[in-house]
């Protein structure tokens, strides 16, 4: 990734810690703590992906740094629970091999488990010996015929949160927009109310605690288009360009693909959260106000 990407990323128009002259995000200072690396927050804000194989190129130690850490929960597949890595070893490095076990790594994990979709992540070694993960992405995707999508956050980019923005960034150039959504199953018709399709950003689904708000959004008439990104699936996520409204939840982090779906799409947002009565209440009422669904705020109230 060029410093003049990472630079644009940092300075995210949309988020209100940045309004004045050279506020973006800030480096950590010597001695701070800043959570994990580049790599690791963009591991874990796309983890929970369920169906999509999950494959780290670099050094053993870099999957076991992230995997699985934040304890998110899948309603079905659960093959994003599998750490997958290419293993590199010093002799890897030195004979030039990276790219080569890359290629492979993504051939055994199609032929293995048949994933909606392959998700490869750079690392500081990868990223530093200049293995073009691109261009063996691309030439695995052609032969294969299965999504294989770079995700180019090596951890000495920057910080966690820089990892979550290359990780929406990458939804938004090669995944968001790829694919039409499914009509609405028959069983799910209404005829009382409008159904309006949403999109959560930034919601993870940790421990299952999305599970509890999602019976009032379905009683509301509101579909969830995608997630980004708990108990999500590829497919899902390939479709959020036509949502009508996407909910940035809690978490500034990924605060750029609300934005660039607002401009590439015209999907207005909003931030929110589910966390307390208070908050959900508003959140529903945001819904309803963005949506100009008189009979949904209406509906709101009364629950
Ligand atoms: S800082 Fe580099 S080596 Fe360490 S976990 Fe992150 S990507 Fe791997």
């Amino acid at each position: 990734m060029k410093a003049q990407e990472i630079a644009q990323l940092l300075d995210e128009p949309s988020c209100a810690h940045n309004k004045k002259e050279k506020s973006g995000c800030a480096k950590p200072k010597p001695g701070a703590t800043a959570g994990g690396c580049a790599f690791d927050g963009a591991q874990i804000a796309l983890l929970p992906i369920a169906d999509v194989a999950h494959i780290v190129h670099g050094p053993i130690a870099c999957v076991g740094s992230s995997w699985d850490n934040r304890g998110t929960r899948s309603s079905g597949p659960t093959l994003y629970r599998l750490g997958m890595t290419t293993d590199l070893t010093e002799q890897d490095v030195i004979m030039g091999r990276g790219e080569k076990r890359l290629f492979h790594a993504i051939k055994q994990a199609i032929d293995d488990y048949h994933p909606a979709a392959i998700f490869v992540y750079s690392t500081c070694v990868t990223a530093l010996i200049g293995d073009d993960i691109h261009s063996v992405c691309k030439a695995a995707q052609e032969k294969w015929q299965t999504p294989v999508i770079p995700i180019d956050a090596a951890g000495f980019y920057g910080t966690k949160n820089l990892g979550n923005r290359i990780a929406g960034e990458t939804m938004v150039k090669y995944v968001i927009g790829t694919r039409e959504p499914m009509p609405l199953p028959a069983h799910l018709q209404r005829t009382d109310i409008i159904i309006h399709t949403i999109n959560l950003v930034g919601e993870y689904n940790i421990a299952g605690e999305f599970w509890h708000v999602l019976p009032l959004l379905d009683e509301l008439g509101l579909r969830i288009l995608g997630t980004l990104s708990g108990d999500a699936r590829f497919h899902e996520v390939q479709t959020m360009h036509r949502a009508e409204v996407t909910m940035m939840v809690c978490s500034k982090a990924m605060i750029n693909v609300a934005r660039k779906l607002e401009e590439k799409y015209a999907i207005p947002w909003f931030e929110g959260s589910f966390y307390g009565i208070t908050d959900t209440s508003q959140a529903l009422r945001d819904f309803a106000r963005i949506l100009n669904d008189a009979d949904l705020a209406k509906r709101v109230e009364l629950n």
